[in-house]
């Protein structure tokens, strides 16, 4: 907006300047244009008095020839002799003056008593102006002045007449003289000193007597219109000025200069007029041309100046436009721009220098060397090896130093840097840039840290943001069998087992939406279609405005973690001798099957089985076998039962059978029986002895014997104990008289 107002404010300038100029132009062209009239008008003025003085010289003696013949008259008048004198004098006199074409005196009777030309003799003129006009006014002092007019000779003429009276004062006749149109037709050429000069001769009535170059008649009736009226007003004698003919048939419009004719001494009824007149057209064809030469001038002026400054203004706008581009452009970007002078040695910096030197530019020496400080001694060597190359043999000048900062900062910067040679090619400026690495090199860093953990020993996979797979790692093909080229572009589906239903994995993407995060036992499926347990992290990649852009999930196979979880269990809740459940599995499991039995109304039985004589076993065949008997003795137990019921080993030789699938006591007998049956049979011990034993057994029925676990696991232990008292290898149904059983025997 700046730019634009201080561009308009130089076109005003311009504009001003044009205008200003032009007008002194103008008025320079105006000023001659009014210097070349003047000076016409006033050597207008001078022809035109050289043709009044004339004329004044010729009326006069016109004038006085009138007045001589006057006073002759009377002695001409006397006789004959006079009469031939008079006659003589006026043909004389007629030749001498060359101004006047006839003289000639008339009677009262307007009869030609006397001429200068004899054929004119006894010819009447009362009806003639010049007869009637001193007839009416009848003034000796008057010298009239005709009209022009046409004589009987056929001539174009003005005649001077003075009145004659006689003794009493009446009208006597006039005496006359016509003014001859050759000689005030030379006296007019005379005067005009070029072709277009018009030089005319009018009675003071306005009427034409004569022009020079001579008008056509038309031409004639069109000038003596208007001067007519002007002379009119005319003081007598005086000058003028300047007068415009219009002529309606002409364009030209003329500069004219009139001038009255009527000398003091002549009592002059009516005034000449001399009328000189130049064409403007003509008189100015010169200043015309200097006035398009100029404005051709002014106007070659105008379009060089303006283009001038147009072109200016372009290309200074462009240099703006350019250095602010660069301006912004490096600021933009955060890099400095400076130039190493090599003659001076000196720097110049720009302001974003500063900033990334963190330096203060006040503070800065002359030759602004300071930050050299903020280097290693190392990075300065290798700066300056640099520099010698880039100078001595125009190497593209690229390097990435570590500068420490005044305030302690350690930064990375990366310069680049050309060679400015002058014309001669000697090296004169080195030009370059600096621009912090510092982000950069922290996230090459950084990368190169995610990239070596990539290629870890943990399966890894990410995915875009619509979960398809751009990378696995090799553990991940180690893993599942797929290799990278197989499994980018798929889903993780891929590796899916069937044994997780959609809400397992809706919830997972939903955790997953919540917190960007989410961690679980997943079981997943190899390529050779093993299905595996993994431990799955999930974590969701979010850029700056947290929108997903990647998902990485890490797969730990954790088979050997579950088979050790399976073993822990195992120890906790199975006898490890036997792999029956233990007390702690059997005592749950007799909970969950009472409370199943007391909802559906069941029946369930407790049998407690203990081995008869065991210890001698032990001690005659050795702990192994002892150990391979009750293993023995678990097996066969389960034999015994539906898979739904339960045999725990609870003590050394104890034995306990859960059966949840009696609808009746009698179910449970017919199952005692068996086991006891079963275990009568000979072991053939895999340690090679063979071995035979019995057992004791009580049984308590639910709800018939209690209610509850520990009501039925008493009963059935007192009538357990009751077998044994009764002599062992038999079983024994629980009753109550039971509990209150004599003392065991030993
Ligand atoms: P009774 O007829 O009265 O039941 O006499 P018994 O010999 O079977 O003795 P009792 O049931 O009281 O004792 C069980 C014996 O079983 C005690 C012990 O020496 C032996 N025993 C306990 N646990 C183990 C074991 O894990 N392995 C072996 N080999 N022997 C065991
Ligand atoms: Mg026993």
């Amino acid at each position: 907006m700046k730019r634009y107002s201080r561009q308009w404010r130089v076109w005003l300038l311009l504009a001003i300047a044009l205008v200003g100029f032009g007008g002194l132009m103008a008025m320079s062209l105006s000023g001659e244009y009014d210097r070349i009239k003047a000076q016409e008008l006033d050597r207008l003025h001078n022809q035109g008095k050289v043709v009044e003085d004339n004329l004044a010289h010729q009326l006069t003696s016109i004038h006085r020839s009138l007045l001589s013949i006057q006073q002759a008259l009377p002695r001409w008048q006397a006789g004959p002799a006079g009469r031939a004198e008079g006659q003589q004098t006026l043909i004389n006199m007629g030749v001498a003056m060359s101004s006047v074409r006839t003289l000639a005196v008339l009677d009262a009777l307007g009869t030609v008593t006397f001429s200068s030309r004899e054929e004119l003799l006894g010819r009447n003129m009362y009806q003639r102006d010049y007869v009637q006009v001193p007839l009416s006014v009848l003034d000796p002092a008057l010298l009239y002045v005709s009209p022009p007019f046409k004589s009987v000779l056929n001539a174009y003429l003005i005649s001077l007449a003075r009145v004659l009276l006689d003794s009493q004062g009446r009208f006597a006749g006039v005496v006359v003289a016509s003014v001859d149109p050759v000689d005030m037709g030379i006296l007019l050429k005379s005067v005009r000193y070029s072709d277009d000069m018009h030089a005319t001769l009018l009675h003071g009535d306005g009427k034409i007597f004569l022009s020079e170059p001579n008008l056509d008649p038309a031409m004639a009736q069109d000038l003596m219109a208007p001067v007519s009226t002007s002379v009119g007003d005319l003081p007598i004698g005086q000058a003028l000025g300047q007068l415009f003919g219009s002529q309606e048939n002409r364009l030209d419009s003329r500069l004219t200069v009139a001038r009255t004719i009527s000398p003091a001494n002549l009592a002059m009824d009516k005034p000449l007029v001399v009328v000189l007149d130049r064409s403007q057209e003509k008189l100015l064809t010169v200043w015309r041309r200097d006035v398009v030469n100029q404005a051709g001038a002014y106007l070659a002026l105008v379009l060089i100046s303006s283009f001038g400054l147009y072109f200016y203004q372009g290309q200074r706008t462009q240099k703006i436009v350019a250095a602010k581009r660069l301006k912004l452009a490096t600021e933009a970007s955060d890099v400095g721009i400076w130039e190493l002078d090599l003659i001076t040695k000196s720097y110049k910096w720009d302001d974003t220098m500063y900033a990334l030197f963190g330096m203060d530019r006040k503070a800065a020496r002359p030759r602004n060397d300071d930050w050299i400080k903020l280097l290693s001694a190392e990075d300065l060597q290798r700066m300056r090896d640099a520099t010698r190359a880039t100078i001595q043999q125009d190497q593209a000048f690229s390097m990435t130093f570590q500068i420490r900062r005044p305030d302690g900062e350690v930064r990375f910067l990366h310069n680049r840097a050309a060679l400015y040679s002058d014309e001669h090619g000697i090296p004169r400026r080195l030009i370059g840039s600096t621009e912090d690495v510092t982000q950069r090199m922290r996230q090459e860093a950084e990368l190169r840290v995610a990239a070596a953990a990539f290629e870890s020993h943990e399966s890894m996979l990410v995915t875009n943001a619509q979960v398809e797979i751009l990378r696995v790692n090799p553990a991940f093909s180690a893993l599942f069998g797929h290799s990278s080229e197989e499994a980018v572009g798929r889903n993780p589906r891929l590796i899916r087992s069937g044994r997780h239903d959609t809400d397992f994995y809706a919830a997972m993407w939903a955790e997953l939406a919540a917190h960007h995060s989410w961690q679980g036992e997943v079981w997943n499926v190899r390529k050779d279609g093993v299905e595996f347990p993994c431990w799955l992290c999930i974590t969701a990649v979010c850029d700056d405005k947290g929108a997903v852009t990647h998902y990485v999930a890490t797969h730990t196979d954790i088979t050997l973690r579950k088979v050790a979880e399976d073993e822990v269990k195992r120890l906790a809740f199975f006898d490890p001798l036997t792999n029956l459940p233990n007390r702690r599995l059997f005592t749950d499991r007799l909970h969950q099957e009472v409370a199943k039995a007391k909802r559906s109304q069941g029946h369930a039985a407790l049998i407690f089985v203990d081995l008869d004589k065991f210890k001698p076993v032990n001690d005659r065949h050795g702990h192994a076998a002892g150990d391979q008997l009750l293993q023995a003795v678990a097996h066969r137990l389960n034999t015994c039962v539906r898979e739904s019921d339960t045999v725990a080993r609870v003590g050394g030789d104890e034995f306990v059978v859960l059966l949840t699938s009696i609808s009746q006591p009698q179910d449970a007998v017919q199952v005692v029986q068996k086991i006891h049956a079963a275990l009568r049979v000979p072991f053939d011990l895999p340690i090679g002895q063979s071995v035979q034993i019995s057992s004791s057994s009580g049984v308590a029925l639910y709800p018939e014997h209690g209610l509850d676990e520990a009501t039925l696991s008493h009963h059935a232990d007192v009538a357990m104990y009751a077998a044994k008292a009764g002599g062992r290898d038999q079983y024994v149904m629980y009753e109550p008289a039971l509990d209150h059983p004599e003392p065991r025997p030993e």
